[in-house]
């Protein structure tokens, strides 16, 4: 029997002697358990539950994210960033074959903007990475659409909890290098790698300075073919002008250089990368500070939304909240006055 068949029979046989009373809807305690037993239909089942807006959902979804935060995990959470058409995907499929090789198991997130934007998506909504997403160590997850990129990124933070739950201990985001977005992922990681294209002579310019000190890494891509020399040229202009950028918190020096996915050139390097880095910041204890740090905005920020929920839920809140949506756009009260009259009526 194959390594793969194999695996595939020990989950199976887990799954098999968890118990469920009602074949449509597992109890907490079931779901948790057949997504530590890395059941994928469960997973992506709690993934869609955690997108939930709808209130019903809200008890069970919390009650979720408790029984799986509960397994303790020994994961690293990448972010990985750049323009559209930088190759971040194809990269990612190809990176992500450097990680497997490593005994890991994968697991890709992506958070898209513009998806509640537009309605389209840039990050696209192909079918991607199709050779890693047949794989079993794999689980790749979309972006939630819909929501405003606050709710998409509470849903990912949450959705990091169940995969390492699921025993997935390599967390790639993704996501794109337009707007808020990386700040966001950079909130929820431990490495932050950015892929950029090396272009002609304006290479400093297309990237925000702000994106390029958020970067552990900062990796050229596509350097392959014509574009190799143009990639070592461009390498080296970042290189003199990431000497003026001040050191990072945790004393890491960012790494630069360029990769091939194509060629796979320098996809090892980007992994060892990692693992330096996973060594330096657990040395000087910057990576348990920064997840506590994480840990800490995550607590105020769910409890910010929480509050939100639960008043916002309340009838009576609902309706006095129409009511003064119009007395604001017609300037009959101040928004401030608005926000004290649903605060009092909230704890009613
Ligand atoms: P994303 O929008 O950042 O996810 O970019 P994609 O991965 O979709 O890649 C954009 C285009 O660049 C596609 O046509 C890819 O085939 C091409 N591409 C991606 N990686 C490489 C690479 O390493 N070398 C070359 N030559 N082309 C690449």
């Amino acid at each position: 029997m194959s390594d793969s068949q194999s695996r595939k029979r020990a989950i199976q046989k887990k799954l098999d002697s968890i118990k469920s009373n009602n074949k449509n809807e597992w109890t907490i305690s079931d779901w948790a358990n057949r997504i530590q037993a890395g059941d994928k239909l469960a997973l992506s089942k709690g993934i869609t539950l955690i997108e939930s807006e709808n209130p019903k959902d809200y008890e069970r979804k919390e009650d979720l994210i408790e029984a799986c935060m509960s397994q303790s995990s020994n994961s690293f959470r990448m972010g990985i960033t750049g323009v559209p058409g930088v190759g971040k995907s194809t990269f990612i499929e190809s990176f992500g074959k450097e990680v497997l090789k490593n005994e890991h198991k994968l697991a890709v997130l992506a958070i898209d903007p513009s998806s509640n934007v537009s309605g389209g998506s840039i990050l696209g909504d192909k079918t991607r990475m199709e050779e890693l997403s047949q794989l079993d160590e794999v689980f790749i997850r979309p972006s939630a659409a819909g929501k405003s990129l606050g709710g998409v990124a509470r849903a990912t933070r949450e959705a990091i909890i169940l995969c390492e739950a699921a025993g997935y201990d390599f967390i790639v985001i993704e996501t794109v290098g337009v707007g808020q977005s990386e700040t966001i992922v950079k909130e929820m990681v431990d490495f932050f790698l950015l892929l950029m294209l090396s272009g002609a002579g304006d290479d400093l310019q297309g990237i925000k300075r702000g994106i390029m000190e958020m970067a552990d890494a900062l990796y050229i891509s596509k350097a392959d073919g014509d574009n190799l020399k143009a990639s070592k040229k461009a390498l080296a202009n970042y290189k003199v002008a990431l000497h003026l950028f001040p050191p990072n918190e945790n004393n890491w020096v960012p790494k630069l250089g360029y990769c091939s996915s194509l060629d796979k050139t320098n996809l090892d390097e980007i992994y060892n990368v990692t693992q330096q880095f996973l060594r330096h910041t657990k040395a000087n204890g910057s990576f348990d500070d920064n997840r506590t740090k994480q840990n800490l905005n995550w607590m105020l920020d769910s409890f910010k939304t929480q509050l939100w929920e639960k008043s916002s839920s309340k009838p009576e809140v609902k309706k006095e909240l129409e009511k003064l949506k119009k007395k604001v756009a017609n300037g009959e009260i101040s928004p401030f006055k608005a926000a004290e009259i649903l605060v009092s009526l909230s704890h009613e």
